[in-house]
């Protein structure tokens, strides 16, 4: 018999694979993504290379994908969609950039992959420390470049934890950091309590070593620190909570953070990975109300790679000057710094200008206007939550939730029904309720009318939905 999927509480991330027997009746024509889906399940487990691609909390095969360009992508039946998912955020200019698509090409002529460090690489550290700054000061002195977000946070912690020699790191329940074993961990009994492991395969002793903390909860924080003096290493949040639904911080609660853990000795890692350029140029950071806060550590992927696998860590010198060859935290990556990836994330970025923002910001607005609309109109009681461009719809919520157990009460069961009749008229949403929704500068005028057509008769499918009998 094959393993449970992974159930998580404190990464609605993982959740995608849980609860989720869908209880609607989803018609599935033996199409061309049927068979692939088939097919792929005979060679990859689960016939994914990612869970939430496998549409196992909405049911159904999976669009296979062979194509993208602007706003749509195109299934394995040639059906157009307006990609509402943007491979997650990467895609911010759009699919198939052509400034993207021709840097590439020309890294490409010129070689793969070196294993010896490039001029690229030096120009992207230098841009992002360009862009991430705020009157004469950027928080990030220096960057390293890695291959995944997963990497990146790894490595952060490991970093947090050579500089101040503890071995605890604190972590907000429902913030995906990526799948390293420390942080795939669950909360335990109690706030400030060592958390349990959130995956098979994750030793509880390695999941003790992280504290699992409501979110926005000042009190809790400061408890963990009461409970457990000197032992703290680092807090690693994510900018704006964007992978249980979005989540923005309370206003002033990444300050709150940043006050209390150096209060402690412990350091700040803020996690851009999802919202680093994409809510803004200078990515959380920079657009948080209460002003940009003093983290040690940042770190990035998604648009910073345009499309490619490229990730990053940044921050004081005094810290980052510990890693490997300088000091004694060892990192390395014979793929790091791709030419490829520093070359798609370089053009990405140079691109991303106030204009892009503009844009991605407009479009972001309409379809929370027409979301808005349509489930009210269809008598669906719902709250959307935004963090800048990033939002996401909680059904049968008044208000936004402001943490993980708030997010978990909201009436989930509609979405398949939401999802599937956008799918049907050709919109292509985030396969989950606990996902974002993802922009970009290429969705126009013609793409934003497909969507807002869409929205009402989803609307009505989320409304005529019924909860699963328990
Ligand atoms: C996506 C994500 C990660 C993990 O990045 P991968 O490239 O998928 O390993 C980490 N943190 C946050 C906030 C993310 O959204």
């Amino acid at each position: 018999m094959a393993a449970e999927p992974v159930t998580s509480t404190a990464a609605a991330h993982l959740a995608d694979a849980p609860d989720a027997e869908p209880h609607v009746e989803v018609p599935e024509p033996a199409d061309a993504n049927t068979r692939l889906f088939e097919r792929a399940q005979r060679s990859i487990p689960g016939g994914v290379n990612s869970p939430v691609r496998a549409y196992r909390s909405v049911g159904g095969a999976p669009r296979f994908v062979q194509r993208a360009s602007g706003p749509y992508v195109y299934d394995a039946e040639n059906r157009e969609y307006v990609d509402l998912v943007a491979s997650w955020g990467p895609a911010l200019l759009g699919h198939g950039s052509p400034v993207v698509v021709d840097a590439v090409k020309s890294a490409a002529d010129r070689g793969l992959s070196f294993g010896a460090p490039t001029e690229g690489e030096v120009e992207l550290a230098e841009l992002v420390r360009a862009r991430v700054h705020r009157e004469g000061r950027s928080p990030i002195e220096r960057l390293r470049l890695v291959s995944t977000g997963t990497e990146a946070t790894m490595t952060a912690v490991r970093l947090a934890r050579g500089a101040t020699g503890r071995p605890l790191v604190v972590k907000f329940g429902g913030h995906y950091h990526g799948h390293s074993d420390g942080l795939l961990a669950d909360a335990g009994s109690g706030v400030a309590t060592l958390a349990l492991p959130a995956s098979a395969g994750v030793p509880p002793e390695i999941a003790a070593l992280t504290l699992v903390l409501p979110y926005n909860d000042e009190a809790a924080l400061r408890l963990a620190f009461e409970r457990h003096p000197g032992r703290i290493a680092a807090v690693i949040t994510e900018a704006a909570a964007a992978n249980m639904g979005v989540v923005a911080p309370d206003a002033g609660f990444n300050r709150t953070i940043v006050a209390v853990a150096h209060e402690h000795g412990a350091l700040v890692i803020l996690d851009e990975v999802l919202t680093g350029f994409r809510v803004h140029s200078g990515g959380w950071w920079a657009l948080d109300p209460a002003g940009p806060v003093d983290a040690d550590l940042l770190t990035y992927g998604k648009v910073i790679g345009g499309g490619l696998p490229l990730a990053a860590l940044g921050g004081r010198a005094e810290v980052m000057d510990l890693l490997a060859p300088l000091g004694p935290v060892y990192q390395a990556g014979t793929l790091s710094g791709n030419p490829l990836a520093v070359a798609a994330g370089l053009a990405t970025l140079r691109a991303a200008d106030a204009d892009v923002y503009a844009r991605v910001d407009a479009a972001a607005d309409r379809v929370v206007a027409a979301v808005r609309a349509s489930l009210t109109e269809a008598g669906v009681q719902h709250a959307v939550s935004r963090a800048g461009n990033l939002f996401s719809v909680a059904f049968g919520l008044s208000a936004p939730p402001r943490d993980y157990d708030e997010v978990r009460t909201q009436e989930a069961w509609r979405h398949p029904a939401f999802f599937h009749a956008m799918l049907a008229q050709g919109v292509s949403l985030p396969p989950s309720v606990f996902e974002a929704w993802f922009l970009t500068a290429a969705h126009d005028d013609a793409a934003l009318s497909r969507v807002e057509e869409a929205l009402p008769a989803a609307a009505r499918a989320a409304a005529a939905a019924t909860p699963p009998a328990s």
